[in-house]
This record gives C-alpha cells, sequence and structure tokens, in this order.
C-alpha cells in the first residue's frame, strides 16, 4: 500500500489527522494484562487521583518505522527497545510486561497504519512510534498503582531539529538523572526537569541543552533526547558512559559502525565540557528522533565555542551508513532490520 502523506509536510510532530489513525491499548487489572487490541486513536480518560497524574509513574519508548528503498516496512532493532521497555518498567515497579508483548504490538501498529509510513526521502520521513505504560489506579498515599494502561500510538514525522543537520547547543549546570536514580530508564519523569533549560536555551539562540554530571556539574551526561559524541584531535571519538544516561540504540549502533566499520578507536568514558571545547574537531548526538545530527557550536559559560573544524565529515560519513543499513541500500551485516512487509 503506497503512502498518502507527503514527507515535505512534516515536522517533527503530532500528525493533526491522528484521529484518522489506529492505536494499541492493553489493561493491566487484578494482576494481569488483558490481551491488547488495536482500536482508533482516541483521547483517554483517567481519574484525577490516577498515580500518573499525581506521582508520574510512567515509562515510555520510541522508534521509527521506516519505508526502505526495496519498498518494505521495516524497523530498525525493535527488539532493542522492547528490551529497554521491560527495563525501564521493572525499574519503576511496572509487572509482567514483556518484550513480546511489546513487540507484536509494535507490528500491529505499524501494519494497521501502513498508509501513513511516508516515504523516507534520505531518511528524512518515517511513522514514529510511541509505546506508553501509565499507572492508571487512583490514590493518594505514594505507592506503586495496582492498574495500569500500554498504549501505543503512531505518527508520521519529520526530522527532529527544525535545522536539519546541524544545531547549536549550550552546557547547561542542570542534571536531569542521578547515578541511582531513573536516567538509565526512559521514565516521564526524567523530561520535565529539561522544559524550562529548554525554553532558556532556545531563547539564547540555541537548539538544545547539553546536561551534565549531577556530582562535579563539568562532565556531559546527553542532551535532552540525545547522548552526545566528540570527535577529539587525536582521531578518538569519545562519548559518555552509561550510568545515569539513556542507554541510547542509535548510540549503540554507532559505536559499533565507527569500531568494527571504520575500525576507529571509541571510548565510552567521562568527558567534560572543558575537554570538548578545547580538544574536540567534530561533535554530534545520536537519537531514534535525531538520526546523527551535527552539533556546529557548544555555549559554556559566556562563551560559544565552534567544536567543528572538521567539516561534518565523520557524522555524515555515519549517517550515510546508518541510513543506508535503515533503508536497505547497503547490507545488514548485524541483522538490526525487521521487515513487516
Ligand atoms: N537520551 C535521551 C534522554 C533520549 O530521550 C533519547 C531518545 O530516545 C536518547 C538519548 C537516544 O536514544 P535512542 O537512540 O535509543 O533513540
Amino acid at each position: 500500500m503506497s503512502s498518502k502523506i507527503k514527507c515535505e509536510d512534516l515536522t517533527f510532530s503530532l500528525y493533526p489527522g491522528a484521529r484518522e489513525m489506529k492505536m494499541y491499548e492493553s489493561h493491566y487489572r487484578d494482576g494481569k494484562w488483558d490481551e491488547g487490541a488495536i482500536v482508533p486513536f482516541h483521547n483517554i480518560s483517567l481519574s484525577p487521583a490516577a498515580n500518573i497524574l499525581n506521582y508520574g509513574q510512567g515509562i515510555f519508548e520510541g522508534l521509527k518505522a521506516l519505508r526502505s528503498e526495496k519498498g518494505h516496512i521495516v524497523l530498525f532493532r525493535p527488539e532493542e527497545n522492547a528490551r529497554r521497555f521491560v527495563r525501564s518498567a521493572e525499574k519503576l515497579a511496572i509487572p509482567a510486561l514483556t518484550e513480546e508483548k511489546f513487540l507484536a504490538a509494535v507490528k500491529d501498529v505499524v501494519l494497521e497504519n501502513e498508509e501513513f509510513v511516508p516515504e523516507s526521502n534520505n531518511g528524512r520521513c518515517s511513522m514514529y512510534l510511541r509505546p506508553v505504560c501509565i499507572g492508571t489506579e487512583p490514590l493518594l498515599g505514594v505507592r506503586a498503582s495496582q492498574e495500569y494502561l500500554f498504549f501505543i500510538f503512531a505518527s508520521p514525522v519529520g526530522p527532529y531539529f527544525d535545522k536539519v543537520g546541524v544545531v547549536k547547543l549550550i552546557a547547561k549546570e542542570v542534571n536531569r538523572a542521578t547515578p541511582n536514580g531513573t536516567g538509565d530508564a526512559k521514565a516521564v519523569c526524567n523530561y520535565p526537569v529539561t522544559m524550562r533549560p529548554k525554553q532558556e536555551a532556545k531563547k539564547a539562540g540555541f537548539d538544545d541543552v547539553i546536561y551534565l554530571d549531577p556530582c562535579e556539574n563539568k562532565y556531559i551526561e546527553e542532551a535532552g533526547a540525545a547522548n552526545f559524541f566528540a570527535l577529539l584531535k587525536d582521531g578518538t571519538l569519545v562519548t559518555p558512559p552509561l550510568g545515569s544516561i539513556l542507554p541510547g540504540i542509535t548510540r549503540d549502533s554507532v559505536i559499533r559502525l565507527a569500531r568494527e566499520f571504520y575500525g576507529m578507536k571509541v571510548e565510552e568514558r567521562p568527558l567534560s565540557v572543558e575537554e570538548v571545547v578545547q580538544n574536540a574537531v567534530e561533535c554530534f548526538v545520536t537519537g531514534t528522533a535525531a538520526i546523527i545530527t551535527s552539533v556546529s557550536d557548544i555555549g559554556w559559560r559566556d562563551k560559544v565555542y565552534n567544536v567543528n573544524q572538521n567539516g561534518f565529515q565523520l557524522a555524515h560519513k555515519l549517517y550515510d551508513k546508518l541510513m543506508g543499513i535503515q533503508l536497505q541500500r547497503d547490507e545488514d551485516p548485524y541483522g538490526w532490520i525487521t521487515v513487516l512487509k
């Protein structure tokens, strides 16, 4: 089935015609999940005392369905999103969600909305899938909900950043997650703290914020919805270590491509803003939404540093390889692609 969506009209926002689309929902009650079903996209009714509205017990995921150059509809490493969703659920005491349930529901949502998967236009456009699970039980005391709603909706999307390909970031002494907290889960509670810094960054002419480590306010953690990489003068590619950051699936893919495909030295280690502004010749961020987006400048303590004297070469090379695999233009050496149709 061909697409009824034009790529050039899309931005990274909820499709205005979402009500024409289908979504999935499944309920957890009396100690078990029901089978779940595909239903029309609709609003959700919740008690004002629902756990998610008061105590924020909720998790989500983000992945894309793409129209490949071989004419298939494909997913990129969806089993990794399933694994992360289940890990996030366990961290937030959400019971008994399985990878199988997640994957089956994701596939159903894509196939039910096939005509909304846009032409990809070299990766610019796709159908974004948003699986969410929230505690719905009405309660007053702080405790885990005993009722949950797991749903998945979809939206055709264009690029995440307004300026495709290159952004300016500002490093702020703001922490989005703590070492023993929820930073490594895709939990809704990690995101509200980023709203105000992002507003301030936009006002100051930047596109997004780089968040710093909560102990010393010195080491880069990640951007609002993407992981950070710096290519140093000596040719080493460095990215902050896992721990309190989201273990990005694009991050993992880029590390493997850089190491195994391009034979680069890649280090996962603490990376200070100071080291980056003094020593980086190229920086970029990675994520399902951001894909691989180059960073031209970083604002840090009243100065703005150009961090891309390399002409974006590495980001472009990695982007082309990643996209080549995702769009089935290139061979898929790691078995990352799931063909749905
Ligand atoms: N970091 C944060 C905070 C995110 O929200 C995301 C987006 O999912 C990422 C990193 C990138 O992760 P992935 O590559 O799995 O999309």
